[in-house]
């Protein structure tokens, strides 16, 4: 006979940085201030995407093809 199991459900996730117990509604960490997102199936918090992280590289490589455009590539 096999037994179904449950979904697993929590009533409450950890940070995925410092491992501290937190709601889970919470949306930053009480212990580590870092943002936090839903809880997984392990019942740890996601990290969630840092979009101005993207962004921010995004920029710096446009700067730096730039650079390179400027200084190497454009004729005089
Ligand atoms: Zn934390």
């Amino acid at each position: 006979m096999v037994k179904s199991k449950p979904p697993r459900t929590f009533s409450y996730k950890r940070c995925p940085d410092c491992l501290t117990t937190l709601e889970l509604t919470a949306t930053v960490c009480i212990a580590c201030r870092r943002r936090v997102g839903t809880v997984d199936r392990q019942g740890r918090a996601k990290r969630p995407v840092n979009y101005i992280g993207y962004l921010a590289a995004l920029f710096w490589v446009v700067i730096l093809m730039g650079y390179i455009w400027f200084f190497f590539i454009r004729s005089p």
